[in-house]
């Protein structure tokens, strides 16, 4: 009887070690970040002093006293301190073009769709892509082209604060769901407790902007999903950081813009807590447009200058330490190509379509 239940024991420690080895495939896990019309200004810089200097925008005393600082580097650690504390000392960021990098989107509008279409698929499309209209993007997402693979089918999954994101990613055709705006999960999607509560939170919040649900609600659900669903490729798309601006209003943008570092910060600890993520992860962040200077920050658009530069951070699994960039010009459309090559799927060749950003090569 004992020799029996030696053996039970030993087949059993046989079937868990094959078990964890079979879900634990040693694969790289890709996060795509980006918050709405975020300024390389402010991720670099902290806050403006000719914002604050402009009659325009409102709430500049306030964003004054909860962030300005004497000198840049102690603006920018005050406004978005994981950014400065973690991602400086342990990734990449480029797009500071006070010190000789830039990034920017290689399309023409410098307007959200175009932009975050931009993103997720790896190139531009301004004959088609062109509007902020609801309408379905014809062009096929890197999200989708892994959904389509049988390693990562069932395996990746999307939220974004704006609603535009069903169509951005084109819910109808790219075969996971899209949890954006104000819908949450598609009717019959099987949720936990957690997210019944945000769905609830999110049918009874009165929205600022008709089309954007707050920027927590999109974090959660994204959080619930990383502990409950552990998808391996995962795009989140926050977005007050733009709508606040649109509105003038200096502080409350500043204050999403900090606690989109917040977010970040939680995203990067909740990976390092949870085996599935921990040390294989690589999070690349970025934004879908830039904006005005001075009295047109609350802009942005293909005849507002400067509106088309953005910037970028990557750090994870396998990003060396480079800290802020001091050369090269980059874009928006080698993201796509480059969570293709970390995720090993083949993304097909397109018009316009960026390399794979070379981090190694990086100075
Ligand atoms: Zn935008």
């Amino acid at each position: 009887m004992k020799a029996f239940k030696l053996f039970i024991c030993i087949a059993a420690a046989i079937a868990a070690l094959c078990s964890c080895s079979k879900k634990d495939d040693g694969g790289v896990r890709v996060v795509i970040v980006g918050t709405d019309g975020l300024r390389w200004q402010e991720v670099f810089g902290g806050i403006d002093a000719a914002i604050i200097d402009s009659s325009k925008f409102t709430g500049k005393e306030a964003a004054k006293n909860l962030f300005w600082k004497e000198t840049r580097e102690e603006r920018r650690a005050a406004l978005m301190p994981f950014t400065w504390d973690f991602v400086a000392k342990n990734g990449i960021l480029i797009g500071d073009k006070e010190n000789g990098s830039s990034f920017s989107v290689t399309n023409k509008m410098w307007f959200s769709y175009p932009g975050w279409s931009e993103i997720v698929t790896g190139y531009a499309d301004d004959a088609r892509v062109n509007s902020n209209n609801a309408v379905p993007n014809p062009n096929v997402s890197v999200l989708e082209v892994a959904q389509n693979t049988e390693k990562y089918k069932g395996k990746v999954l999307a939220f974004g604060s704006w609603e535009r994101f069903k169509e951005i990613i084109n819910e109808d055709r790219c075969g996971f769901p899209v949890n954006a705006g104000f819908e949450g999960y598609p009717e019959g999607y099987k949720t936990t407790a957690k997210e019944d509560y945000l769905t609830r939170m999110l049918k009874e919040m009165v929205p600022y902007v008709s089309t954007v649900r707050q920027d927590v609600i999109t974090h959660e659900f994204a959080l619930e999903a990383m502990r409950t669903r552990h998808p391996e490729f995962l795009f989140i798309g926050y977005g007050e950081t733009d709508d606040w601006a649109h509105a003038y209003k200096y502080d409350i943008s500043n204050i999403c813009c900090r606690n989109f570092d917040g977010y970040l910060r939680e995203l990067w600890e909740y990976a390092q807590s949870d085996p599935f993520y921990k040390d294989r992860t690589v999070f690349i962040v970025t934004t879908d447009h830039g904006r005005g200077w001075f009295n047109a920050w609350d802009a942005h658009g293909s005849s507002i200058e400067g509106s088309g530069d953005t910037w970028l951070m990557v750090y994870g699994k396998g990003i060396p330490a480079k800290g802020v960039l001091t050369s090269g010009e980059y874009h928006t459309n080698q993201i796509a190509p480059t969570a293709a090559k970390l995720l090993g799927i083949e993304l097909p060749a397109h018009e316009g379509m960026g390399e794979p950003l070379d981090f190694a090569g990086m100075k």
